[in-house]
């Protein structure tokens, strides 16, 4: 059985190009180019209300880093470097391996440096910092949308929370169609070329983590706005789209975690320029709303009425 620091040399102790000092110090050193800004955020995976502890570790790997890139691409910052703190119940060598070849295959995919973190004994859990640059004052923000701009998602919305209905048996999938929707659970791929190319176009961003409506609500809430969306706009796979009758892939689209989309704002003039990265990028980018003034966020169903499911759960929104 392998030793902390062991764990720490063969598995987590990577090569890294942009930093002056990686794992192995007290601690890391990194240079901040001039007129850039550091992008910060923390996640925090817990075994048990994040994910099954029985779950794949090369995916759960992938996972606890495309979670933290989902935030950095959600400010139009471009992803630096990784921390990776590490509760792990037993040094399981197969475990480890599987984790971390899941993490650090993401990592260099983004050209992420890992420099550093803490590995302990204790109940699963794992906690990313990710650091990113983005040029001064160019971040996107949550609380920069403004009264007309429309209100944009990437990719589908659902498909992971819809997954994660069919694993816990809320609804019975056939098996095609759900190993087709636990791609979207367990390795989503975080939208970080899409979040660069909308810092010149976009007043605001969010990732979608909570879902849509909740996601959502907090770009409203730090901008002072309201919003309507469309229901029939939203996009969604064909998949979940064939039950749509039912009220829990309703919610799936509407309030589903999990999905790491990006949902942001930008003005009319913009939206030919938002449709062309759509297609360069070939990635489905959909107007699905606009901002309003009125500090509500209303969805609207097919002949214009509103949903009820989103007046009970959003009287605290109003204001
Ligand atoms: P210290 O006791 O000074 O905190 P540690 O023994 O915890 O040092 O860590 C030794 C080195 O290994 C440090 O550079 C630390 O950042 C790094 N490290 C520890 N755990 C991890 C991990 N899971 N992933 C990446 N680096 C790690
Ligand atoms: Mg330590």
């Amino acid at each position: 059985m392998p030793s902390e620091f062991e764990i720490i040399k063969i598995f987590f102790d990577r090569p890294v190009s942009q930093t002056i000092l990686g794992v192995g110090d007290d601690a890391a050193l990194i240079e901040i180019p001039s007129g850039h800004q550091l992008v910060i955020s923390t996640d925090m995976l817990v075994a048990g209300r994040h994910f099954f502890p029985d779950t794949d570790p090369y995916k759960l790997g992938y996972k606890s880093l495309a979670v933290n890139l989902s935030d950095i691409a959600a400010m139009g910052a471009a992803p630096r470097w990784v921390t990776l703190a590490l509760a792990l119940p037993e040094a399981n060598e197969n475990w480890i391996r599987d984790f971390s070849k899941g993490f650090c295959d993401l990592a260099e995919q983004y050209k992420v440096d890992l420099i550093g973190g803490d590995t302990n004994r204790g109940p699963l859990n794992i906690c990313v910092e990710i650091m990113g640059l983005v040029p001064a004052g160019k971040a996107l923000r949550r609380d920069g949308a403004k009264a007309g701009d429309q209100i944009w998602v990437s990719g589908e919305l659902g498909n992971a929370a819809l997954a994660l209905a069919n694993l816990q048996q809320k609804i019975k999938l056939p098996d095609d169609e759900s190993t087709a929707l636990l791609k979207a659970l367990y390795m989503p791929k975080p939208r970080v070329e899409l979040g660069l190319k909308l810092r010149e176009v976009a007043h605001s961003a969010i990732d979608i983590s909570d879902g849509l409506v909740s996601d959502l609500a907090h770009i409203l809430e730090r901008s002072k706005l309201g919003a309507r969306v469309y229901f029939d706009k939203i996009p969604r796979s064909s998949i979940l789209n064939k039950y749509i009758g039912n009220e829990i892939v309703k919610t799936c689209l509407l309030g589903g975690g999990d999905d790491y989309e990006l949902c942001f704002t930008a003005p009319l003039a913009r939206s030919n320029d938002i449709l062309s990265i759509s297609k360069a990028m070939n990635l489905p980018l959909t107007c699905i709303g606009e901002i309003v003034q009125d500090k509500k966020l209303t969805v609207l169903d097919s002949v214009g009425n509103e949903m009820q499911m989103m007046q009970a759960g959003f009287d605290h929104f109003g204001g």
